[in-house]
């Protein structure tokens, strides 16, 4: 099959229902694994992907040591049922490739030099995937590193713009990111520093301009969502302890 056996709209509505322009519903849970310093899980549409922060913290191999700044380590993993047929376990050339552009978006951002000799590791695990994974993976990877308290200079927000069936769409999903023209990942800081853009596919230099505009609206509205999610874990919990201090003060 490819993009001319499939017809990508109906009734001006695409395959799942969504306007061109509209993202897929999006959940963002902070804070959800006792064992690491900051994690995040995100579902977008439907990819299901855990982010999980450790450190700062000591360097091994030492070699690897930077003496003045942290380095930041990024492992980004499918599983092997998070897709249709088994994925073989294991990191490959896509994980590879994904795990350095997706730690190349973060690291602009985080203050690194504060923590010298130091490692600050994020795992991303994918846990059901439908297109957008390195997209969601940096969304909750960015919650995570606020959660785990790592000193940044803003919040890193990502989004994908697509091309299927001659339009420009937002967020594509499985269907229209294998048989569609054209996808366009990028990530970004709030005031649309992008730190991350790649591309498969063909756009002409109007199309271009037309899905970076869409997918940097997508990645804001996507911030906000992220910047919610994190005030709701902090202010549960600053409620919690004032709670907790009028207890003990009784
Ligand atoms: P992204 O997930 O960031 O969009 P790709 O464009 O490489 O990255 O992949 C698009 C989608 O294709 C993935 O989200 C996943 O649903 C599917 N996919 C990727 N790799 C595999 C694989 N090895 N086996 C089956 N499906 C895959």
């Amino acid at each position: 099959m490819d993009e001319n056996d499939i017809s990508f709209f109906k009734d001006g509505l695409r395959l799942d229902g969504r306007r061109a322009d509209e993202l897929r519903p999006v959940k963002i849970e902070v804070g959800i694994l006792a064992r690491a310093d900051g994690s995040c899980y995100i579902e977008m549409g439907g990819n299901k992907v855990i982010a999980a922060v450790y450190g700062p913290r000591e360097v091994h191999p030492r070699h690897l040591q930077e003496v003045t700044r942290a380095i930041v380590r990024y492992r980004y993993n499918m599983a092997s049922f998070s897709v249709e047929e088994r994925k073989r376990p294991g990191p490959d050339r896509r994980s590879y490739e994904l795990s350095k552009v997706s730690r190349e978006a973060l690291e602009p951002v985080i203050l690194t030099s504060f923590f010298p000799r130091s490692v600050i590791d994020v795992f991303v695990e994918v846990l059901q995937a439908d297109a957008g994974t390195r997209t969601a993976g940096i969304n909750a990877a960015a919650v995570a590193l606020a959660d785990a308290g790592i000193p940044m200079k803003s919040m890193i927000s990502s989004c994908a713009a697509g091309k299927v069936g001659d339009t420009i769409v937002l967020d594509p999903m499985k269907e229209e990111d294998n048989f569609g023209q054209a996808d366009l990942p990028i990530a970004m800081t709030p005031n649309g520093d992008i730190t991350l853009m790649q591309m498969d596919g063909n756009l002409t230099p109007d199309e271009f301009r037309q899905a970076v505009m869409m997918a940097m609206k997508g990645a804001k509205d996507i911030y906000e969502l992220q910047r919610r999610a994190l005030v709701a874990k902090y202010s549960q919990i600053s409620a919690d302890s004032a709670r907790e201090e009028v207890h003990l003060c009784e």
